[in-house]
């Protein structure tokens, strides 16, 4: 399965997340042996215990909510958090990146699903953040594209159009706050049931957990 989906990705320029939540470090290796080095996980205690445990030269990316308290573990060496959703959550990243001597890259996560429980930012809350003063003095943090997720459904064009709407806004942003920043490319979109879509709709980043490693428990 990561042969095929690898395949098609790199036919679009776009890369694979493994989403490895849940599933411990002998799960892991055998894709890192195929070449895999990108892993994705939502939970930072969790992605505490595999980065101490596998590979250094794995990129972890955090890809589920995070709290700002949490930040301090992850800083020294995260290489991609998908789920900034507040600008009180950015400051943390950048004075825990500062600390560390780092600039952390960041994804700006937006509600795009019709379901309520999302995690995310509307369009105007993020031109809100990034048209704060405050904004432009965080030298240890950049902002390199978005990140959302589809509703759970069936609904193949409902997926679709809320991938639209993520592409627009990326569109957008880009064009009224980073028209001279190259390091803002990235759409992270696509789970293991519409990743297909999500690239067909312009995907950059995909991140797929259950179609490599099986049911979650
Ligand atoms: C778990 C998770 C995924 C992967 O989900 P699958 O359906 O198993 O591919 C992707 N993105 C986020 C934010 C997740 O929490």
């Amino acid at each position: 399965m990561l042969e095929v989906i690898a395949q098609k990705l790199s036919e679009k320029n776009a890369r694979l997340v493994a989403v490895s939540k849940t599933h411990p470090p002998g799960r892991i290796m055998p894709l890192y042996l195929k070449g895999q080095r990108i892993f994705g996980e939502n939970r930072v205690q969790e992605l505490q215990q595999k980065y101490e445990a596998l590979p250094k030269d794995i990129e972890w990316h955090l890809i589920g909510h995070l709290q700002s308290n949490k930040v301090k573990f992850i800083a020294p060496y995260v290489s991609l958090i998908h789920s900034v959703d507040s600008f009180d959550l950015l400051k943390e990243i950048n004075r825990q990146a500062l600390k560390n001597n780092r600039v952390i890259d960041c994804l700006l996560q937006f509600h795009i699903a019709s379901e309520e429980s999302k995690f995310g930012l509307s369009e105007q809350e993020a031109a809100g953040i990034l048209s704060n003063p405050a904004f432009s003095e965080m030298k240890n943090i950049r902002i390199c594209g978005v990140m959302g997720m589809a509703t759970f459904t069936d609904d193949q064009s409902l997926v679709r159009s809320e991938f639209k709407q993520l592409k627009s806004i990326f569109d957008s942003l880009r064009s009224r706050f980073f028209e001279n920043s190259p390091w803002f490319h990235e759409i992270s979109m696509g789970m293991s049931g519409d990743w297909e879509i999500a690239l067909e709709e312009g995907s950059t980043l995909v991140r797929i957990g259950s179609l490599l490693f099986g049911n979650r428990n």
